[in-house]
Protein backbone atom coordinates (compact mmCIF):
# COMPACT_ATOMS: atom_id res chain seq x y z
CA UNK A 1 0.00 0.00 0.00
CA UNK A 2 1.13 3.27 -0.83
CA UNK A 3 1.60 5.65 1.98
CA UNK A 4 0.33 9.25 1.79
CA UNK A 5 2.62 11.93 3.08
CA UNK A 6 1.14 13.30 6.15
CA UNK A 7 1.90 17.38 7.17
CA UNK A 8 1.89 19.50 9.92
CA UNK A 9 -1.19 21.58 10.95
CA UNK A 10 0.01 25.36 11.43
CA UNK A 11 -2.62 27.69 11.39
CA UNK A 12 -5.39 25.89 9.47
CA UNK A 13 -3.35 24.78 6.75
CA UNK A 14 -1.24 21.75 6.26
CA UNK A 15 2.30 21.84 6.26
CA UNK A 16 5.42 20.35 5.33
CA UNK A 17 8.73 21.03 4.35
CA UNK A 18 10.85 19.04 6.58
CA UNK A 19 12.95 15.68 6.07
CA UNK A 20 10.29 12.76 5.75
CA UNK A 21 10.21 9.46 8.12
CA UNK A 22 7.75 6.95 8.20
CA UNK A 23 6.07 5.10 10.69
CA UNK A 24 6.10 0.95 10.24
CA UNK A 25 3.37 -2.11 11.47
CA UNK A 26 4.66 -3.52 13.87
CA UNK A 27 2.95 -6.32 12.98
CA UNK A 28 4.31 -6.38 9.73
CA UNK A 29 7.78 -4.65 9.78
CA UNK A 30 7.47 -4.50 5.37
CA UNK A 31 4.36 -2.72 5.91
CA UNK A 32 4.64 1.27 5.85
CA UNK A 33 1.84 2.60 7.41
CA UNK A 34 2.20 6.35 6.99
CA UNK A 35 5.16 8.54 5.50
CA UNK A 36 5.06 12.22 7.12
CA UNK A 37 7.14 15.51 7.00
CA UNK A 38 8.32 16.41 9.86
CA UNK A 39 8.16 19.79 11.68
CA UNK A 40 11.10 22.02 10.69
CA UNK A 41 12.29 24.87 13.77
CA UNK A 42 10.77 27.56 11.20
CA UNK A 43 7.16 25.37 11.12
CA UNK A 44 7.18 25.13 15.20
CA UNK A 45 7.66 28.79 15.88
CA UNK A 46 5.13 29.29 13.37
CA UNK A 47 2.78 26.53 15.11
CA UNK A 48 3.05 28.75 17.89
CA UNK A 49 3.05 31.73 16.58
CA UNK A 50 -0.63 30.78 15.22
CA UNK A 51 -1.53 29.26 18.36
CA UNK A 52 -0.73 32.67 20.06
CA UNK A 53 -2.39 35.06 17.55
CA UNK A 54 -5.66 33.07 17.22
CA UNK A 55 -5.97 32.88 21.09
CA UNK A 56 -7.29 35.88 22.12
CA UNK A 57 -10.65 35.30 20.12
CA UNK A 58 -11.14 31.78 21.32
CA UNK A 59 -10.91 32.65 24.69
CA UNK A 60 -13.78 35.01 24.08
CA UNK A 61 -15.80 33.11 21.92
CA UNK A 62 -19.40 32.01 23.19
CA UNK A 63 -19.87 28.85 25.03
CA UNK A 64 -21.94 27.22 22.64
CA UNK A 65 -19.64 27.37 19.93
CA UNK A 66 -16.99 25.99 21.72
CA UNK A 67 -19.69 23.36 22.66
CA UNK A 68 -20.42 22.36 18.40
CA UNK A 69 -16.49 22.07 17.74
CA UNK A 70 -16.50 19.78 20.88
CA UNK A 71 -19.61 17.83 20.03
CA UNK A 72 -18.50 17.60 16.11
CA UNK A 73 -15.38 15.99 17.00
CA UNK A 74 -16.52 13.93 19.50
CA UNK A 75 -19.41 12.83 17.36
CA UNK A 76 -17.00 12.01 14.28
CA UNK A 77 -14.50 9.90 16.32
CA UNK A 78 -17.41 7.35 17.74
CA UNK A 79 -18.68 6.80 14.28
CA UNK A 80 -15.98 6.05 12.16
CA UNK A 81 -14.22 4.31 15.75
CA UNK A 82 -14.18 1.31 13.74
CA UNK A 83 -12.45 2.95 10.77
CA UNK A 84 -9.84 5.09 12.92
CA UNK A 85 -9.36 1.67 15.36
CA UNK A 86 -7.83 -0.11 12.82
CA UNK A 87 -5.77 2.44 11.79
CA UNK A 88 -4.44 2.68 14.88
CA UNK A 89 -4.21 -1.23 15.63
CA UNK A 90 -2.15 -1.31 12.36
CA UNK A 91 0.17 1.53 13.46
CA UNK A 92 0.71 0.41 17.35
CA UNK A 93 -0.08 -3.01 17.40
CA UNK A 94 -2.89 -3.63 19.75
CA UNK A 95 -5.96 -5.58 18.50
CA UNK A 96 -8.75 -4.18 16.28
CA UNK A 97 -11.25 -4.31 18.97
CA UNK A 98 -9.11 -2.35 20.95
CA UNK A 99 -7.85 -0.03 18.62
CA UNK A 100 -11.66 1.07 18.29
CA UNK A 101 -12.44 1.20 21.53
CA UNK A 102 -9.51 3.75 22.15
CA UNK A 103 -11.38 5.84 19.39
CA UNK A 104 -14.81 5.86 21.26
CA UNK A 105 -12.96 6.74 24.29
CA UNK A 106 -11.61 9.91 22.70
CA UNK A 107 -14.87 10.47 21.04
CA UNK A 108 -16.73 10.37 24.60
CA UNK A 109 -13.80 12.40 25.97
CA UNK A 110 -15.28 15.49 23.31
CA UNK A 111 -18.70 14.49 24.14
CA UNK A 112 -17.85 14.65 27.68
CA UNK A 113 -15.95 18.29 27.59
CA UNK A 114 -18.61 19.25 25.31
CA UNK A 115 -20.39 19.47 27.48
CA UNK A 116 -18.82 20.54 30.14
CA UNK A 117 -17.63 23.91 28.17
CA UNK A 118 -21.36 24.92 29.25
CA UNK A 119 -20.67 24.34 32.62
CA UNK A 120 -18.41 26.92 33.37
CA UNK A 121 -18.85 28.16 36.77
CA UNK A 122 -17.31 30.18 39.87
CA UNK A 123 -17.82 31.09 43.13
CA UNK A 124 -19.27 34.13 45.21
CA UNK A 125 -17.67 34.51 48.60
CA UNK A 126 -18.55 37.07 51.40
CA UNK A 127 -16.14 39.66 52.10
CA UNK A 128 -14.49 39.99 55.28
CA UNK A 129 -15.10 44.01 54.58
CA UNK A 130 -18.61 45.37 54.83
CA UNK A 131 -20.43 46.90 51.40
CA UNK A 132 -17.91 44.62 48.88
CA UNK A 133 -18.81 41.27 46.88
CA UNK A 134 -15.79 39.14 46.18
CA UNK A 135 -16.19 36.70 43.66
CA UNK A 136 -13.82 34.01 42.07
CA UNK A 137 -13.81 32.75 38.32
CA UNK A 138 -11.58 30.83 35.61
CA UNK A 139 -10.03 32.21 32.94
CA UNK A 140 -8.32 30.04 29.81
CA UNK A 141 -4.83 30.21 30.10
CA UNK A 142 -2.98 30.88 26.76
CA UNK A 143 -1.36 28.31 24.44
CA UNK A 144 -1.78 25.22 26.22
CA UNK A 145 1.55 22.42 24.85
CA UNK A 146 0.42 19.30 24.74
CA UNK A 147 3.00 16.24 23.95
CA UNK A 148 1.70 12.48 23.50
CA UNK A 149 2.79 9.08 23.82
CA UNK A 150 2.90 6.53 21.42
CA UNK A 151 0.23 3.66 23.42
CA UNK A 152 -3.07 5.92 23.14
CA UNK A 153 -2.20 7.99 20.52
CA UNK A 154 -5.67 8.91 20.07
CA UNK A 155 -7.26 9.03 23.44
CA UNK A 156 -4.42 10.67 25.73
CA UNK A 157 -4.29 13.51 22.72
CA UNK A 158 -8.17 13.62 23.07
CA UNK A 159 -8.31 13.60 26.92
CA UNK A 160 -6.04 16.44 26.60
CA UNK A 161 -7.15 18.54 24.42
CA UNK A 162 -10.70 18.56 24.88
CA UNK A 163 -10.89 20.44 27.75
CA UNK A 164 -7.62 22.85 26.35
CA UNK A 165 -10.46 23.80 23.93
CA UNK A 166 -13.30 23.48 26.21
CA UNK A 167 -11.93 25.85 28.86
CA UNK A 168 -11.06 28.55 25.92
CA UNK A 169 -7.14 27.46 25.01
CA UNK A 170 -5.44 26.99 22.19
CA UNK A 171 -3.51 24.04 20.98
CA UNK A 172 -0.08 23.02 19.92
CA UNK A 173 -0.13 19.66 19.59
CA UNK A 174 3.58 17.24 19.43
CA UNK A 175 2.01 13.57 18.98
CA UNK A 176 4.64 10.91 19.07
CA UNK A 177 6.57 10.18 16.35
CA UNK A 178 6.06 6.28 16.46
CA UNK A 179 1.93 6.91 15.87
CA UNK A 180 2.16 9.51 13.60
CA UNK A 181 -0.54 8.78 11.39
CA UNK A 182 -2.94 7.65 14.22
CA UNK A 183 -2.95 11.02 15.70
CA UNK A 184 -3.29 12.73 12.65
CA UNK A 185 -6.64 11.68 11.52
CA UNK A 186 -7.78 13.08 14.79
CA UNK A 187 -6.19 16.68 13.85
CA UNK A 188 -8.04 16.25 10.61
CA UNK A 189 -11.14 15.65 12.35
CA UNK A 190 -10.21 18.75 14.33
CA UNK A 191 -9.58 20.67 11.25
CA UNK A 192 -13.13 20.36 9.23
CA UNK A 193 -14.82 20.72 13.10
CA UNK A 194 -16.10 24.61 13.26
CA UNK A 195 -12.83 25.52 15.28
CA UNK A 196 -11.48 28.74 14.11
CA UNK A 197 -8.40 27.90 12.32
CA UNK A 198 -4.81 28.15 14.64
CA UNK A 199 -6.66 27.30 17.95
CA UNK A 200 -5.65 23.65 16.99
CA UNK A 201 -1.93 22.93 15.44
CA UNK A 202 0.32 20.08 15.18
CA UNK A 203 4.01 19.49 14.87
CA UNK A 204 4.92 15.80 13.66
CA UNK A 205 8.38 14.72 14.31
CA UNK A 206 11.17 13.45 16.82
CA UNK A 207 10.69 14.59 20.32
CA UNK A 208 14.28 16.26 20.31
CA UNK A 209 13.29 19.05 17.75
CA UNK A 210 9.31 19.19 17.40
CA UNK A 211 8.64 18.28 21.01
CA UNK A 212 11.49 20.44 22.91
CA UNK A 213 10.43 23.70 20.53
CA UNK A 214 6.93 23.29 22.48
CA UNK A 215 8.41 22.80 26.14
CA UNK A 216 11.12 25.24 25.28
CA UNK A 217 9.64 27.73 23.89
CA UNK A 218 8.69 31.03 25.97
CA UNK A 219 4.94 31.86 24.17
CA UNK A 220 3.85 28.59 25.54
CA UNK A 221 1.58 28.90 29.13
CA UNK A 222 1.56 25.53 29.78
CA UNK A 223 2.85 22.20 28.73
CA UNK A 224 0.52 19.05 29.43
CA UNK A 225 2.50 15.59 28.83
CA UNK A 226 2.13 12.25 28.82
CA UNK A 227 5.52 9.42 28.16
CA UNK A 228 8.30 8.23 30.20
CA UNK A 229 9.99 9.67 33.32
CA UNK A 230 13.56 10.59 31.57
CA UNK A 231 11.64 13.25 29.20
CA UNK A 232 9.06 14.17 31.57
CA UNK A 233 11.89 15.52 33.82
CA UNK A 234 13.52 17.27 31.17
CA UNK A 235 10.31 18.74 29.79
CA UNK A 236 10.04 20.23 33.41
CA UNK A 237 13.16 21.56 33.45
CA UNK A 238 12.69 23.45 30.45
CA UNK A 239 8.98 24.38 31.35
CA UNK A 240 9.93 26.09 34.78
CA UNK A 241 13.09 27.74 33.25
CA UNK A 242 9.79 29.86 30.88
CA UNK A 243 7.48 29.90 34.37
CA UNK A 244 4.86 27.72 32.11
CA UNK A 245 2.51 25.90 33.84
CA UNK A 246 2.89 21.80 34.03
CA UNK A 247 1.25 18.52 33.78
CA UNK A 248 2.91 15.36 33.73
CA UNK A 249 1.83 11.87 33.44
CA UNK A 250 4.54 9.31 33.53
CA UNK A 251 5.28 5.56 33.97
CA UNK A 252 4.59 3.28 36.65
CA UNK A 253 4.89 -0.17 38.15
CA UNK A 254 1.82 -0.68 39.56
CA UNK A 255 0.90 -3.71 42.18
CA UNK A 256 -1.82 -5.96 42.31
CA UNK A 257 -2.31 -7.72 45.35
CA UNK A 258 -4.04 -11.29 45.77
CA UNK A 259 -4.55 -11.91 49.72
CA UNK A 260 -5.68 -15.62 50.79
CA UNK A 261 -9.42 -14.99 50.62
CA UNK A 262 -9.72 -13.77 46.55
CA UNK A 263 -11.87 -15.65 43.87
CA UNK A 264 -9.04 -17.03 43.00
CA UNK A 265 -10.21 -17.28 38.82
CA UNK A 266 -11.62 -13.46 39.66
CA UNK A 267 -7.77 -12.35 40.64
CA UNK A 268 -5.95 -14.27 37.71
CA UNK A 269 -8.51 -13.23 35.07
CA UNK A 270 -8.03 -9.49 36.58
CA UNK A 271 -4.05 -10.15 36.61
CA UNK A 272 -3.70 -11.34 32.94
CA UNK A 273 -5.98 -8.05 31.86
CA UNK A 274 -3.86 -6.14 34.06
CA UNK A 275 -0.68 -7.47 33.03
CA UNK A 276 -0.29 -8.24 29.70
CA UNK A 277 -3.66 -6.66 27.57
CA UNK A 278 -2.14 -4.21 25.08
CA UNK A 279 0.75 -6.07 25.25
CA UNK A 280 1.56 -4.40 28.71
CA UNK A 281 2.02 -1.31 27.32
CA UNK A 282 0.08 0.35 29.68
CA UNK A 283 1.07 3.11 32.17
CA UNK A 284 -1.71 1.31 34.68
CA UNK A 285 -0.18 -2.06 33.87
CA UNK A 286 -0.20 -4.74 36.79
CA UNK A 287 3.61 -5.69 36.67
CA UNK A 288 3.79 -6.77 40.02
CA UNK A 289 1.86 -9.67 41.30
CA UNK A 290 1.90 -9.38 45.39
CA UNK A 291 0.28 -12.83 46.55
CA UNK A 292 0.08 -13.84 49.81
CA UNK A 293 1.81 -16.99 50.88
CA UNK A 294 -2.01 -19.27 51.63
CA UNK A 295 -3.04 -18.53 47.76
CA UNK A 296 0.32 -17.86 46.02
CA UNK A 297 1.14 -21.82 44.46
CA UNK A 298 -2.34 -21.87 42.98
CA UNK A 299 -2.42 -18.51 42.20
CA UNK A 300 0.94 -19.13 39.87
CA UNK A 301 -0.34 -22.73 38.31
CA UNK A 302 -3.72 -21.07 37.40
CA UNK A 303 -1.94 -17.85 35.74
CA UNK A 304 0.37 -20.42 34.04
CA UNK A 305 -1.96 -21.76 32.32
CA UNK A 306 -4.22 -18.15 31.71
CA UNK A 307 -1.10 -16.82 30.17
CA UNK A 308 -0.21 -20.00 28.08
CA UNK A 309 -3.87 -19.09 26.45
CA UNK A 310 -3.56 -15.68 25.45
CA UNK A 311 -3.52 -15.60 21.96
CA UNK A 312 -0.24 -13.49 20.01
CA UNK A 313 -0.84 -12.31 16.73
CA UNK A 314 -1.12 -9.61 13.96
CA UNK A 315 -3.27 -6.99 15.40
CA UNK A 316 -5.21 -7.11 12.21
CA UNK A 317 -5.85 -10.94 12.49
CA UNK A 318 -9.63 -12.09 14.48
CA UNK A 319 -8.73 -14.06 17.53
CA UNK A 320 -5.87 -11.61 18.64
CA UNK A 321 -5.68 -11.16 22.00
CA UNK A 322 -2.14 -9.44 22.71
CA UNK A 323 -0.27 -7.25 19.96
CA UNK A 324 3.28 -6.91 18.94
CA UNK A 325 5.65 -5.20 21.23
CA UNK A 326 5.44 -1.40 19.68
CA UNK A 327 9.36 -1.59 18.14
CA UNK A 328 12.41 -3.53 18.12
CA UNK A 329 13.62 -1.37 20.42
CA UNK A 330 10.95 -1.76 23.23
CA UNK A 331 11.41 -5.55 22.42
CA UNK A 332 15.49 -6.01 22.65
CA UNK A 333 14.64 -3.86 26.25
CA UNK A 334 11.79 -6.78 27.27
CA UNK A 335 14.46 -9.50 26.50
CA UNK A 336 17.20 -7.64 28.43
CA UNK A 337 14.66 -7.67 31.34
CA UNK A 338 13.74 -10.96 31.30
CA UNK A 339 17.92 -12.25 31.21
CA UNK A 340 18.06 -9.74 34.40
CA UNK A 341 14.98 -11.21 36.19
CA UNK A 342 16.83 -14.68 35.82
CA UNK A 343 20.51 -13.19 36.90
CA UNK A 344 18.08 -11.56 39.52
CA UNK A 345 17.00 -15.32 41.01
CA UNK A 346 13.68 -15.36 39.50
CA UNK A 347 11.72 -18.14 38.12
CA UNK A 348 10.53 -17.82 34.35
CA UNK A 349 7.36 -19.37 35.11
CA UNK A 350 5.88 -19.38 31.20
CA UNK A 351 6.67 -17.23 27.77
CA UNK A 352 9.36 -14.51 26.94
CA UNK A 353 10.14 -16.50 23.97
CA UNK A 354 10.28 -14.19 20.46
CA UNK A 355 7.67 -15.52 18.06
CA UNK A 356 7.91 -16.49 14.27
CA UNK A 357 4.44 -15.93 12.71
CA UNK A 358 3.40 -15.59 9.09
CA UNK A 359 4.60 -11.90 9.29
CA UNK A 360 7.74 -10.78 10.56
CA UNK A 361 6.79 -8.75 13.24
CA UNK A 362 7.90 -7.54 17.17
CA UNK A 363 6.05 -10.74 18.67
CA UNK A 364 6.93 -12.11 21.74
CA UNK A 365 5.02 -14.14 24.66
CA UNK A 366 4.07 -12.95 27.64
CA UNK A 367 6.43 -13.70 30.34
CA UNK A 368 5.41 -14.96 34.41
CA UNK A 369 8.29 -14.60 36.62
CA UNK A 370 8.03 -16.07 40.13
CA UNK A 371 10.25 -15.91 42.94
CA UNK A 372 10.91 -12.03 42.60
CA UNK A 373 11.20 -9.57 45.63
CA UNK A 374 10.69 -6.26 45.88
CA UNK A 375 14.28 -5.21 45.65
CA UNK A 376 15.23 -6.62 42.32
CA UNK A 377 15.48 -4.28 39.48
CA UNK A 378 12.47 -6.16 37.84
CA UNK A 379 10.10 -4.87 40.24
CA UNK A 380 11.33 -0.96 40.76
CA UNK A 381 12.11 -0.21 36.84
CA UNK A 382 9.03 0.54 34.37
CA UNK A 383 9.71 -2.49 31.63
CA UNK A 384 6.27 -1.24 29.69
CA UNK A 385 6.36 -4.51 28.26
CA UNK A 386 4.15 -8.01 28.35
CA UNK A 387 6.24 -8.86 31.98
CA UNK A 388 4.80 -9.77 35.44
CA UNK A 389 6.73 -10.63 38.29
CA UNK A 390 5.54 -12.79 41.00
CA UNK A 391 6.60 -11.39 44.78
CA UNK A 392 5.28 -13.91 47.77
CA UNK A 393 4.47 -12.21 50.73
CA UNK A 394 2.87 -13.41 54.38
CA UNK A 395 -0.01 -11.39 54.97
CA UNK A 396 -1.89 -8.43 54.07
CA UNK A 397 0.42 -5.88 56.02
CA UNK A 398 3.19 -6.87 54.14
CA UNK A 399 1.52 -7.05 50.71
CA UNK A 400 0.59 -2.94 51.81
CA UNK A 401 4.10 -2.33 52.59
CA UNK A 402 5.50 -3.81 49.28
CA UNK A 403 2.47 -2.16 46.90
CA UNK A 404 3.54 0.99 48.28
CA UNK A 405 7.43 0.49 48.58
CA UNK A 406 8.04 1.95 45.16
CA UNK A 407 8.84 5.06 43.39
CA UNK A 408 5.81 5.02 41.67
CA UNK A 409 2.09 5.71 42.30
CA UNK A 410 0.11 5.09 39.83
CA UNK A 411 -2.64 2.57 40.46
CA UNK A 412 -2.95 -0.46 42.65
CA UNK A 413 -5.04 -3.02 43.21
CA UNK A 414 -6.65 -5.53 45.59
CA UNK A 415 -8.05 -8.90 45.48
CA UNK A 416 -10.08 -10.14 48.46
CA UNK A 417 -13.17 -10.53 50.29
CA UNK A 418 -12.28 -8.92 52.79
CA UNK A 419 -14.38 -5.61 53.36
CA UNK A 420 -12.52 -4.83 56.55
CA UNK A 421 -8.97 -5.32 54.02
CA UNK A 422 -10.21 -3.85 50.89
CA UNK A 423 -11.07 -0.49 52.93
CA UNK A 424 -7.58 -0.52 54.49
CA UNK A 425 -5.93 -0.84 50.98
CA UNK A 426 -8.49 1.88 49.28
CA UNK A 427 -7.46 4.99 52.21
CA UNK A 428 -3.60 3.91 52.12
CA UNK A 429 -2.25 2.27 49.07
CA UNK A 430 -0.26 5.16 47.96
CA UNK A 431 -1.41 5.55 44.24
CA UNK A 432 -3.46 8.49 42.53
CA UNK A 433 -6.31 5.50 41.43
CA UNK A 434 -7.09 2.27 43.48
CA UNK A 435 -9.16 -0.79 41.88
CA UNK A 436 -11.09 -3.28 44.36
CA UNK A 437 -11.84 -6.55 42.64
CA UNK A 438 -10.92 -4.95 39.41
CA UNK A 439 -7.76 -4.68 36.97
CA UNK A 440 -5.09 -2.09 37.55
CA UNK A 441 -5.78 -0.61 33.94
CA UNK A 442 -9.80 0.17 33.05
CA UNK A 443 -10.76 3.71 34.05
CA UNK A 444 -13.55 5.91 33.24
CA UNK A 445 -13.53 9.16 31.66
CA UNK A 446 -15.45 11.74 33.41
CA UNK A 447 -13.36 11.21 37.11
CA UNK A 448 -9.96 12.47 37.63
CA UNK A 449 -7.16 10.17 36.86
CA UNK A 450 -3.72 10.38 37.96
CA UNK A 451 -0.72 9.26 40.21
CA UNK A 452 1.62 9.84 42.68
CA UNK A 453 5.48 10.51 43.61
CA UNK A 454 7.49 9.56 39.80
CA UNK A 455 4.43 8.68 38.03
CA UNK A 456 2.78 12.23 38.23
CA UNK A 457 3.52 16.00 38.41
CA UNK A 458 0.92 18.59 38.68
CA UNK A 459 -2.94 18.53 38.62
CA UNK A 460 -5.37 15.55 37.75
CA UNK A 461 -6.03 15.03 34.76
CA UNK A 462 -10.06 14.19 33.17
CA UNK A 463 -13.96 15.09 34.61
CA UNK A 464 -13.83 18.53 35.82
CA UNK A 465 -10.73 18.26 38.04
CA UNK A 466 -8.80 19.23 34.36
CA UNK A 467 -10.34 22.32 34.97
CA UNK A 468 -7.28 23.52 37.68
CA UNK A 469 -4.84 22.98 34.87
CA UNK A 470 -6.00 24.21 31.79
CA UNK A 471 -7.48 27.44 33.40
CA UNK A 472 -6.01 30.30 35.73
CA UNK A 473 -8.14 31.51 39.03
CA UNK A 474 -9.19 35.32 39.21
CA UNK A 475 -10.65 36.50 42.36
CA UNK A 476 -12.29 40.23 42.07
CA UNK A 477 -13.40 42.56 45.02
CA UNK A 478 -16.51 44.83 44.22
CA UNK A 479 -17.02 48.07 45.87
CA UNK A 480 -20.57 48.61 44.12
P1 LIG B 1 8.56 9.19 25.66
O1 LIG B 1 8.87 9.95 26.88
O2 LIG B 1 9.65 8.55 24.91
O3 LIG B 1 7.82 10.14 24.59
C1 LIG B 1 6.63 10.84 24.90
C2 LIG B 1 6.54 12.07 24.02
O4 LIG B 1 7.58 12.97 24.37
C3 LIG B 1 6.71 11.78 22.52
O5 LIG B 1 5.83 12.58 21.77
C4 LIG B 1 8.15 12.18 22.29
O6 LIG B 1 8.42 12.53 20.94
C5 LIG B 1 8.25 13.39 23.19
N1 LIG B 1 9.64 13.74 23.51
C6 LIG B 1 10.73 12.94 23.57
N2 LIG B 1 11.84 13.66 23.87
C7 LIG B 1 11.44 14.94 24.04
C8 LIG B 1 12.09 16.15 24.36
N3 LIG B 1 13.43 16.21 24.55
N4 LIG B 1 11.36 17.28 24.46
C9 LIG B 1 10.04 17.27 24.26
N5 LIG B 1 9.35 16.15 23.92
C10 LIG B 1 10.03 15.00 23.82
O7 LIG B 1 7.43 8.13 26.05
P2 LIG B 1 6.79 7.00 25.13
O8 LIG B 1 7.77 5.91 24.93
O9 LIG B 1 6.15 7.64 23.93
O10 LIG B 1 5.58 6.49 26.06
C11 LIG B 1 5.73 5.48 27.01
C12 LIG B 1 5.73 6.06 28.40
O11 LIG B 1 4.53 6.80 28.58
C13 LIG B 1 5.74 5.02 29.50
O12 LIG B 1 6.64 5.40 30.50
C14 LIG B 1 4.31 5.05 30.03
O13 LIG B 1 4.17 4.63 31.37
C15 LIG B 1 3.96 6.48 29.85
N6 LIG B 1 2.51 6.69 29.83
C16 LIG B 1 1.94 7.25 30.94
C17 LIG B 1 0.57 7.46 30.98
C18 LIG B 1 -0.05 8.10 32.19
O14 LIG B 1 -1.16 8.60 32.09
N7 LIG B 1 0.62 8.13 33.34
C19 LIG B 1 -0.23 7.09 29.89
C20 LIG B 1 0.39 6.51 28.78
C21 LIG B 1 1.77 6.33 28.76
Amino acid sequence: MQAEAHKNLIGGHWIGDGERFTSINPSDISETVAEVHAATPDECAQAIAAARSAFGNWAESPLEQRKAALDFIGNELIERSAEIGELLAREEGKPMAEGAGEVYRAGQFFQYYAAEALRQTGENAASVRPGIDVDVSREPLGVVGVITPWNFPVAVAAWKIAPALAYGNSVVLKPSELTPASTATLADIIHRSPLPDGVFNMLQGPGEIAGSHVSGSSDVDAITFTGSVATGRMIARQAIENMARIQLEMGSKNALVVLDDADIDLAVQCAVNGAFFGTGQKCTASSRLVVAEGIHDEFVEKMIIATEALVVGHALEPGTQLGPVIDARQLQKNQDYLRLAREEGGTLETGGELLSLGTEGYYMRPALISGTNNTMRVNREEIFGPIACVIKVANYEEALAVSNDSDFGLTAGIMTNSLKQSSHFRRYAQAGCVMVNLPTAGTDYHVPFGGRKASSYGPREQGRHAREFYTVVKTAYVSP
